[in-house]
């Protein structure tokens, strides 16, 4: 097993043969900003580690962490399609990581592999950081149901939400989202985006791929959007979406998925190093380097 927080070293510089080495599993992982992230918090720290990224198929999760073992590698983000597959494969999981039955996160703990999911809590850091937003008895719509709406739900009513109101395309996957928000939790319409104080847009909608001209389309209808709302969408590219636009033009505070990335690359750190984490720099890396 690593040692915590690692050799250091004074200047950036390459790798060496002391160098401890993390990393992102993942299937396509060419385009993660993850590793570029980790590195750009390394030396702010002047640490002497480094992140990789391995693609790794599906179905070989559990073959990535015997390796993870094998090689000493100190901790592993882990994005689609093998979170739920890592949270199999681990030997322990946080609480935050078993309501959702998914991991982005792997670390060492006294010997064994442990899985945690840092999604939800880098959402609501990032929600802190960018607008001074706290959930504590806000009326909160979460649109989409899938594993980042879901750590969004589960976050947002742990930090003391008055209610969770979960849309979906699939209602069978909107009513086990809201599920998980407990008491506060239940499945809502279009209706209830005019009342909500927070809008969590956790959907693909709106997000530009590769080779493919921007989108234009919303998951609700704009019109129900207004001032004193803080909408947030979870795509990152473009940095503005469609909806964040229609909300910046109705007098709504929009917040980009930018934020949630950095802040979970920072809480996965935080848990491999045990150090304080320069989010700054995180920050300045993603900002520079996002796909345009
Ligand atoms: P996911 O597990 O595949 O879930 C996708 C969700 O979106 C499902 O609820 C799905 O509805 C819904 N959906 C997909 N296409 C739709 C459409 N055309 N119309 C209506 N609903 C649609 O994906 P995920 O991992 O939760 O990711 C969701 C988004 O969040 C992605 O764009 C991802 O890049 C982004 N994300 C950002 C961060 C960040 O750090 N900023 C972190 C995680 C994810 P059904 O249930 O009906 O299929």
């Amino acid at each position: 097993m690593p040692l915590e927080g690692g050799p250091t070293r004074s200047t950036p510089t390459w790798p060496t043969g002391a160098s401890t080495v993390v990393g992102v599993i993942g299937d396509p992982i060419a385009h993660s900003l993850s590793p570029l992230l980790h590195n750009a918090a390394f030396d702010a720290l002047g640490l002497d580690w480094v992140s990789v990224a391995f693609a790794v198929s599906a179905g070989s999760t559990a073959d990535a962490l015997t390796g993870m073992r094998a090689l000493g590698i100190a901790g592993l983000s882990v994005t689609m399609p093998h979170k739920e597959s890592a949270f199999a494969a681990v030997d322990d999981t946080t609480e935050v990581a078993r309501h959702l039955g998914a991991v982005n996160c792997v670390s060492w703990r006294d010997g064994v592999l442990v899985g945690d999911s840092t999604d939800g809590e880098g959402f609501l850091a990032a929600l802190r950081r960018s607008v001074g937003f706290e959930p504590d008895a806000k009326r909160c719509l979460v649109i989409g149901a899938g594993g980042a709406a879901r750590a969004v739900t589960l976050a947002l009513a742990a930090a003391g939400a008055a209610e969770v109101v979960v849309l979906n395309r699939t209602a069978a996957r909107a009513e086990a989202a809201a599920t998980l928000a407990g008491p506060v939790g239940r499945v809502g319409s279009g209706a209830d985006v005019a009342t909500a104080e927070l809008v969590v847009q956790a959907t693909p909608i709106g997000m530009r791929r590769a080779g493919q001209r921007a989108s234009d389309e919303l998951p609700v209808d704009a019109d129900a959007l207004h001032a004193g709302q803080v909408v947030a969408d979870l795509v990152y590219h473009p940095l503005e979406t469609p909806l964040l636009a229609a909300a910046t033009a109705r007098g709504a505070v929009a917040v980009g998925g930018l934020g949630m990335l950095v802040h979970q690359a920072a809480l996965a750190l935080e848990r491999w190093t045990g150090r304080v984490v320069p989010v700054e720099a995180m920050w300045a890396a993603a900002e520079a380097h996002r796909p345009r």
